[in-house]
């Protein structure tokens, strides 16, 4: 060998042995849930931090802030180290989202998350595969400020970890009910992670209460009939049922429908499949033709056992995504055309209670006892004696509410807040130009009733009686116009009809506008009506059919608030009882 030759290889030898003695470890991450804890805010970050910095295939980012002034965290998985969603999508790659700590003492997810993040990215393991079809995001901690707030005495039922963080967040709103109408800041910067993403298949991770059982996990799978046409068809009829077997049939864990009773006594009366409203996260989801579940881990499983069942219900998501990615981006776009088209949309949904399936629950025998503190008598489980038994589940909705969708709604520029909302959440807003007259249906609101107690930091409006009317009404420059050939169709309809149970006047966003602010006085009204008495038939008529009843007879001011409010009822000109909202038919 000459000298040159050998001092190649020398330093070829060199370069190896250099090469491979330098390359850093993967970094050790130590999570704590065999000791019955979880991990805490700054380690939870501090995790994804290193993963990310010793990855390629890993990102972590900032995407916008929260209530307690942490930043959202949004990390990202992708086997080609692509981290654009659009171009993933292109590549008919599947996106899964991962949302943990919404209610921040229910943290198993936090924990499976990690555990999760580091097995995925280990290219030696065996789910590493996933990543040739399905790109990872996940959200280390969503309620922040919850977490940040450990004590002993959150979630005390619940059977570990020792400290746990608070259900509310730094607002003391529950973010499992903020989705639609984002008062959060945490469900803003949401907002914008979900539509950056546009994830096909969506996980909310939390802890469940009530029964207790030999399963670990309970399920939410999303009401598929919010999903559009065979998208919903997949999702219930092969999706769902396929993770449920593998919870059942690869694990110790066990897996059945989240154990939810609307109505029902005893649970051998059955259970109901959960009507999740777009308020919820995997309602929301819905809205935007995304594969929801929310996993309810029982409470009185040891947190270890909750934490490894959460982390398998993940990765065999994530596998099923993977393996179905061309099949899930077919339909959902198939789906989000259809739903840019849709005219006429579902509100609501009333569950059937004639038509019922069953499900095999693994129960416990039962005792009545009587505490020692209060006297009182309360059923307790004997987990050394199981009992299973078939209990029916009520697993189909019939539509309740439908409404077809005008051409565009025109909300006034005076509804900021609202405007804003639907902005935030991928809407298309466009403005007037000039003051203008326009021919629109207008909704009164005739009867409705405020909840006494604030809900959420909201006073919640039920409506009783409405009505619709068409005609001229005023507009301006600057007020907000929502056509309705939107891919966000659904959050459109579902936030500005009226009657939707998510919908921004139920929330109470236009509480300003059904109170009556302009004031009427009996003195000088009572000469002006006795006039309109005269000459209108029809006003007589109906106001001689109600003297007939003594109490009206009976009462001077009762008669004036009549012929007020008949001769007002179809114009628009007082804006009384009014809803701001008008729908463009043309
Ligand atoms: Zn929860």
């Amino acid at each position: 060998m000459s000298r040159i030759a050998l001092f190649f290889w020398i330093s070829l030898a060199c370069f190896i042995f250099f090469a491979c003695g330098t390359e850093d470890p993967p970094p050790e991450i130590t999570l704590h849930y065999h000791d019955n804890l979880s991990l805490e805010y700054d380690e939870v970050v501090e995790a994804y931090q290193a993963l990310a910095a010793h990855y390629p295939q890993a990102k972590l980012m900032e995407m916008g802030s929260t209530d307690v002034g942490k930043p959202l965290h949004l990390f990202m998985i992708s086997g080609d180290e692509d981290f654009d969603p659009s171009s993933n999508q292109a590549k008919e790659k599947s996106i899964v989202l991962i949302n943990n700590g919404i209610h921040a003492g229910e943290p198993a997810g936090i924990d499976a998350s990690v555990k999760f993040a580091k097995t995925l990215l280990d290219e030696d393991a065996e789910i590493h595969q996933i990543l040739d079809n399905a790109v990872i995001a996940i959200i280390p901690i969503y309620n922040i400020g919850g977490l940040l707030h450990l004590s002993r005495y959150h979630r005390m039922n619940q059977d570990g970890p020792i400290y746990k963080g608070a259900r509310r967040n730094a607002r003391n709103l529950d973010l499992n009910r903020d989705f639609a109408k984002q008062d959060s800041q945490n469900a803003r910067s949401f907002a914008k992670i979900f539509h950056f993403l546009n994830p096909d298949v969506f996980i909310d991770t939390h802890t469940t209460n009530g029964v207790q059982h030999k399963e670990v996990m309970t399920l939410i799978p999303t009401l598929h009939n919010r999903l559009h046409g065979d998208l919903g068809d997949f999702f219930k009829q092969e999706m769902t049922p396929a993770l449920y077997d593998r919870m059942n049939e690869e694990t110790p864990w066990g897996a059945i429908p989240y154990l939810h009773r609307p109505g029902f006594g005893d649970i051998r009366d059955g259970i109901a499949a959960f009507n999740d409203h777009p308020y919820y996260s995997s309602g929301y989801a819905a809205l935007f033709n995304t594969l929801g579940f929310i996993t309810e881990t029982q409470y009185a499983k040891p947190y270890p056992e909750r934490v490894k069942a959460t982390f398998d219900f993940i990765a065999f998501t994530a596998e099923f995504t993977a393996d179905h990615s061309v099949t899930i981006r077919e339909l959902r776009q198939t789906a989000a055309k259809a739903t840019a088209q849709e005219r006429s949309f579902i509100l609501d949904w009333q569950l059937d209670t004639c038509t019922q399936d069953s499900i095999l629950l693994h129960g416990y025998a039962t005792k009545e006892v009587t505490t020692p503190l209060t006297g009182r008598t309360t059923t307790t489980y004997l987990r050394d004696e199981p009992r299973q038994q078939h209990i029916p589940f009520f697993d189909t909705y019939q539509p309740a509410l439908q409404r077809k969708a005008p051409g565009a709604y025109i909300i006034p520029q005076a509804w900021k807040e609202v405007i804003d909302r639907l902005v935030i959440n991928g809407v298309e807003v466009t403005h007037l130009e000039h003051d203008t007259i326009l021919d629109v249906e207008t909704t009164y609101i005739r009867d409705y009733e405020a909840s006494p107690q604030s809900n959420q930091g909201r006073q919640l409006i039920t409506i009783h009686d409405k009505e619709i009317v068409s005609g001229p009404r005023q507009f301006y420059a600057g007020d907000a116009l929502v056509h309705t050939n939107q891919l966000t169709n659904n959050y459109i309809v579902q936030m500005l009809e009226p009657l939707a149970p998510a919908s921004f006047l139920r929330w109470g966003f236009f509480n300003a506008a059904l109170e009556d602010g302009e004031g009427w006085w009996i003195y000088a009204f009572e000469d002006y009506a006795w006039e309109r008495l005269q000459e209108d038939e029809a006003l007589r008529e109906a106001f001689d059919q109600r003297m007939k009843d003594a109490d009206f007879a009976g009462n001077p001011r009762t008669q004036l608030e009549f012929i007020l409010n008949y001769i007002t009822r179809d114009q628009a000109e007082t804006g009384w009882q009014l809803y701001p909202v008008a729908r463009l038919i043309k």
